[in-house]
């Protein structure tokens, strides 16, 4: 393709796009297919000869959308939002076409020194203490490894990295049994082993339960066991449930213990003040991560990873073959030290443009119009006959389900998975689960970038009159 076809193929993707946003709602939410039924229409092998791009177009239309679920449809409310916004999308394909490679300042010191500067911006916005400094990151997964190997290093004055675990005690990590996935993974990969995860029971608001956190360190402090990192939930995938970081916090402090935490959802609530209370025991954290790609309008992939000590994470992952050796020394930054991976996207553009097209108050309203659109259904869910909430709804998650009177629980979880699974199929929402205690837990996220009243009305809506099928 030439410029000349570039430029106007250019304007006709972006018509593409904004048609797509324009009639997005006329898509099933979820997309129906069946597995197997978008491979069986592609060609068993490559094409010999390339092919025109208007080829490429109606195969996009015709053979790859129906297998799309349309994450940015004000009527997804499952799992957590994957949101974006105009601005987020025009410049990731300025990222695009710019394509530098950022691993070092002097591969494109806009990019480290925007990085910089973006990531100081969010500390201030989400309002960490000053001492934290910031990188981007693909995923919270990856900072949440990040945090766990500095740790391990930092325990062991870099032993690890250099003799591997050999003569090592052996390690253990706490979260609690609401915690993400991702910190077994990680702890895995971390070479921990996923039976020294201590899955840390729950309050009744599905929080943490210092109290039990710090009689399992004790515990296998006395069995001669290593406690290595805490890994504390703002913001529960299941529930948003928000663990006491203070308590967590004076816990690590007494057991010299590593605290991360892992706010990949919920941090972005920190734009708001009256979430900061959340942040309480902050000095004794040393490592933070959230997605500025889940609920903060800048499209995947964004991560924000925060740390106290930045020696220790470049000295956990530096390694300076002579291809990489620069000139510039400790007058620059260089990220490819911050993390797993040498290349670097370009991700400061999107976030530079997103916090600058909404302003922090942009934002604000924003998060705050979610948050009390959430918490009038959740108010209403709650006080309609048969229906309940499950988790207190913290910030605009709403967990709640069917109850009839007279079922007993194996009952109602088959009910109301019956019931998700009819509303999904009508393509008219997405909503996802979760359980809590056993019970099957609808989860209703008002975090779409574009949701209204309308849409959750319609939710709500919809599950009832699928409840009114099955149970009449
Ligand atoms: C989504 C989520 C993660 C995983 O985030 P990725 O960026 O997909 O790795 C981790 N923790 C919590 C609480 C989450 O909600």
């Amino acid at each position: 393709m030439d410029l000349k076809e570039f430029r106007q193929r250019g304007h006709e993707v972006v018509d593409w796009i904004a048609d797509y946003y324009e009639k997005i709602e006329s898509f099933p939410v979820k997309s129906q297919v069946e597995p197997g039924e978008i491979i069986a229409k592609l060609p068993m092998h490559p094409p010999q000869s390339g092919e025109g791009f208007d080829a490429l177009m109606t195969d996009l239309n015709q053979q790859i959308m129906p297998g799309i679920t349309h994450w940015q449809s004000p009527s997804f409310f499952a799992y957590f939002p994957a949101n974006s916004c105009a601005e987020s999308v025009l410049a990731e394909m300025l990222t695009a076409g710019i394509g530098a490679q950022c691993m070092s300042w002097q591969t494109s010191p806009a990019a480290t020194e925007l990085e910089e500067r973006v990531m100081e911006w969010l500390r201030e916005m989400i309002g960490l203490p000053e001492g934290f400094v910031g990188c981007t990151q693909d995923y919270s997964t990856t900072a949440t490894l990040c945090a766990l190997l500095t740790a391990r290093e930092v325990a062991t004055d870099f032993k690890i990295n250099k003799n591997g675990f050999f003569d090592q005690p052996q390690f253990t990590v706490y979260c609690s049994s609401e915690a993400h996935s991702c910190i077994e993974k990680t702890a895995k990969v971390a070479g921990f082993g996923a039976e020294n995860v201590r899955k840390i029971g729950l309050d009744s608001t599905f929080a943490m339960d210092p109290k039990q956190l710090e009689e399992t360190i004790v515990t296998d402090k006395r069995c001669g066991l290593k406690p290595l990192a805490v890994v504390a939930a703002l913001g529960t995938t299941g529930s948003t449930a928000v663990d006491p970081l203070e308590e967590i916090a004076a816990i690590c402090k007494r057991h010299k213990v590593w605290l991360h935490v892992d706010a990949a959802y919920a941090g972005t609530a920190l734009i708001l003040p009256e979430f900061r209370h959340m942040l309480r025991g902050i000095e004794q954290v040393d490592s933070f991560t959230f997605n500025p790609h889940k609920w903060m309008l800048t499209n995947f992939d964004c991560s924000a990873y925060f740390v106290r000590d930045k020696a220790a994470l470049i000295r956990t992952f530096e390694i300076l073959p002579e291809y990489l050796k620069t000139s510039e020394g400790d007058r620059v930054t260089n990220f490819r030290d911050w993390g797993l991976a040498l290349g670097r996207r370009f991700r400061a553009l999107k976030l530079w443009f997103v916090i600058r097209s909404y302003g922090v108050e942009g934002l604000q309203k924003f998060l705050r119009t979610q948050i009390e659109l959430a918490q009038r259904y959740s108010e209403t869910i709650a006080s309609t006959k048969n229906w309940e909430l499950l988790a207190p709804t913290n910030f605009n998650l709403i967990c709640f389900r069917f109850c009839p009177a007279g079922r007993d629980e194996a009952t109602l979880n088959q009910l109301n998975e019956r019931i998700l699974e009819g509303a999904n199929k009508t393509g008219k929402i997405f909503l996802s689960h979760t359980k809590l205690d056993g019970k099957y837990t609808l989860r209703l996220c008002v975090g779409r970038a574009n949701v209204e009243e309308r849409h959750v009305e319609a939710a709500w809506e919809l599950l009832q009159s699928e409840s009114r099928k099955i149970s009449p």
